[in-house]
């Protein structure tokens, strides 16, 4: 069985990384794009961050007009979510990132974001989760299982940062799979538990999740030409678990301290889903599941 298994959050203490990642994003962001004073900027981050904490559903992270996901599901993804508020929210703002990313790839804010969190979260020392390696070795070690390292961030950072764990064997790494590549004009539907053939999974009311992301729809795609038995495991929701869920591939959600109760209510009450209190706790988590067989 292929585990594939998501970098940031999960293997990662992203908790403990996001303030230095917010500070080197609001610095570069201030000084080469937007021409405003660091101080100010950073107030005024704080401002929006919090507002985006208090009202998650009303926050996110957009990407060609669509939510990607909302405010709260990540450590990384609230830093994220409020800088694109930010920059949306300012006309000064958005002329800058505007004429800065003039022929983006998706939207100037979606790419302006993008290229500030390539840049600066390869530079974040490794921070991985105590049981990362025992986890990681214990699965490398089953022959029944093939773990691989899915991300939305670049290939080279995760395999610098895997290097340094005393690993053993090579883990295989699906790299830039743009979870948050959301794309309108997709028609792909989805067949969804209540009966209905839908674009969006509504596992609560207050969050409706939009599914279409073709980009990692081609990526588990693949996964599963390759085994037909995949599994998947993330510390977020929209991104990385909507998919798998509507498409019956197991997903299991890691309990963080950032996951808001939605995520794990969504998760719990969905027969595919399973929610892990302890990463540690996978490789038996795996073992003990027929419906995973
Ligand atoms: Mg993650």
């Amino acid at each position: 069985m292929k585990i594939i298994i998501d970098f940031d959050g999960t293997l990662t203490a992203e908790e403990a990384q996001a303030a230095l990642l917010a500070k080197k994003i609001l610095t570069t962001l201030a000084i080469e794009i937007l021409d405003v004073p660091i101080k100010q900027l950073t107030a005024e981050f704080a401002e929006i961050r919090q507002r985006a904490q208090a009202n998650p559903n009303q926050y996110w992270w957009q990407v060609n007009g669509l939510v990607a996901s909302y405010a709260d599901e990540g450590a990384f993804i609230l830093n994220t979510t409020s800088i694109q508020a930010l920059l949306r929210g300012d006309e000064r703002y958005l002329a800058r990132v505007t004429a800065v990313y003039p022929n983006p790839e998706y939207d100037p804010v979606a790419d302006c974001m993008n290229a500030l969190f390539h840049r600066h979260s390869a530079e974040l020392p490794p921070q991985f989760r105590p049981e990362a390696t025992a986890v990681l070795n214990a699965l490398l070690a089953d022959p029944a299982r093939a773990p691989v390292i899915l991300t939305n961030s670049l290939g080279d950072k995760v395999r610098r940062q895997l290097d340094t764990l005393p690993l053993r064997g090579a883990v295989p790494i699906l790299g830039d799979t743009r979870q948050y590549e959301m794309a309108p004009d997709w028609d792909r539907t989805f067949h969804l538990r209540n009966g209905a053939t839908s674009q969006v999974w509504l596992p609560l009311t207050d969050y409706p999740i939009d599914l279409r992301r073709p980009a990692y729809f081609r990526a588990l795609k693949r996964a599963q030409a390759d085994d037909p038995r995949v599994a998947v495991v993330a510390d977020t929701l929209s991104l990385p678990g909507a998919l798998p869920l509507v498409m019956g591939i197991p997903f299991f959600l890691l309990k963080t301290s950032y996951t808001p109760a939605w995520c794990l209510q969504a998760v719990e009450t969905h027969p595919s889903g399973r929610v892990l209190d302890n990463l540690g706790d996978l490789p038996d988590a795996l073992n003990g599941m027929d419906w995973l067989k």
